[in-house]
């Protein structure tokens, strides 16, 4: 439960937060594989993160996320550009119990990571 609170109040370690304390100062996202530079804010740990272990439990909660996205899928469980804020906000509004499961275990992996 503590990592829902945290992600809603935006108190959390993501790297866009970080970055205003961290000595380096960056928001690139330090988990995603390749070349790439993306700023590792709320909407690219959600859906956009490339990151092995977080395409894997996207896959797992997919239930969760096709009803939104619809270039979501097994085969490529991330999106490739940011969606309109109105739908991540239906998408964190779902009435799911699962979807606070989602969200703590997805920022388990940020934080440790
Ligand atoms: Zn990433």
């Amino acid at each position: 439960m503590r990592n829902i609170s945290k992600f809603r109040l935006r108190a959390h370690t993501l790297k866009v937060e970080a970055a205003a304390w961290l000595e380096d100062g960056s928001c690139v996202c330090d988990q995603c594989p390749g070349e790439d530079e993306h700023v590792q804010n709320e909407v690219h740990a959600l859906l956009i993160c490339q990151d092995h272990r977080v395409c894997e439990l996207r896959k797992h909660f997919s239930f969760l996320l096709t009803p939104f996205f619809e270039d979501f899928s097994a085969t490529q469980p991330f999106l490739l550009q940011q969606v309109n804020n109105q739908l991540v906000h239906d998408f964190l509004s779902q009435q799911n119990n699962r979807l606070f499961l989602f969200l703590s275990e997805l920022m388990d992996l940020f934080v440790a990571g």
